[in-house]
């Protein structure tokens, strides 16, 4: 599914060089709802870029999918970042002049779908995310919840086996942000899709199945999560990112 082998990445900043990521390992072998905790700066976006195909690393692999990201040219990695993975942020980063609708259809616009796949694939989504009768208005007149929703189901268009996101609640109350989290656990479940969320809250990181810390740039373990104890997960991520 997923595959990070000595991932290095680093960062020019004027005279400056700053090491993101020193040496990542990173798998995920069957679809499901994973976290990757880590504190601020320790590498979470950078991590997600590079598995996004946003950006290369400088060393090591990224595969997703059985697609080496290292062997693709410039086309056919704008091909992946479409069809293959779908990327949520903390910002929804929804075009404000344009529909919920609008938006979600944007992939395949771009992706060259016919407009009656796209229209039949755009029901669907907003059916299953509960936006349908949201769809018709612009992202302004909608929820922070309903615009996070509309930024999935746009990230889903393409049916891509992963999606990431990155910190996806940190701009919702706790209510909206509970619901987030439930619906990205049930997308894992149900559709078969790898969801590799980033946080720094265990509130969040108790509905993924499993966690990854990061910690200055490199994973530092591991653990599987009892949904029924929080103060376990807490304790673990303070042990292995501390
Ligand atoms: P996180 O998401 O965990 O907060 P990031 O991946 O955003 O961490 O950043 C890791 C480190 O790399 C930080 O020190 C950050 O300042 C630096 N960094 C990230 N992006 C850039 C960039 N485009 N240019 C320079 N430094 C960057
Ligand atoms: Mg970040």
């Amino acid at each position: 599914m997923l595959q990070l082998e000595r991932v290095y990445k680093s960062y020019r900043r004027g005279p400056q060089r700053i090491d993101a990521l020193k040496g990542v390992d990173l798998s995920v072998e069957a679809p499901c709802f994973c976290g990757v905790m880590g504190p601020s700066g320790s590498g979470k976006t950078t991590l997600l870029q590079l598995i996004a195909g946003l950006d290369r690393p400088d060393e090591g692999r990224v595969v997703v999918d059985n697609i080496d990201l290292a062997g693709l040219s410039e086309s056919k990695l704008s091909a992946f970042r479409r069809r293959s993975v779908g990327i949520i942020f903390q910002q929804y980063n929804l075009i404000s002049t344009l529909s919920g609708r609008q938006n979600i259809a944007l992939p395949g616009v771009l992706d060259r779908r016919p407009r009656q796949w796209i229209d039949r694939r755009v029901d669907e989504l907003v059916e299953q995310l509960g936006i349908a009768d949201r769809a018709s208005h612009r992202p302004d007149a909608l929820s922070g919840g309903e615009q996070q929703r509309m930024a999935i189901a746009r990230a889903l268009l393409l049916r891509p086996s992963v999606l990431l996101a990155d910190e996806p609640t940190g701009a919702l109350d706790s209510t909206s942000s509970d619901l987030l989290w439930q619906l990205l656990a049930d997308l894992a479940r149900q559709q078969q899709i790898t969801v590799l969320m980033v946080t720094h809250e265990p509130a969040a990181a108790i509905h993924c199945h499993r966690v990854f810390v990061l910690a200055d740039g490199s994973v530092r373990g591991q653990f599987e999560v009892d949904r029924n104890d929080a103060s376990n997960l807490a304790t673990r991520y303070q042990q292995l990112s501390g």
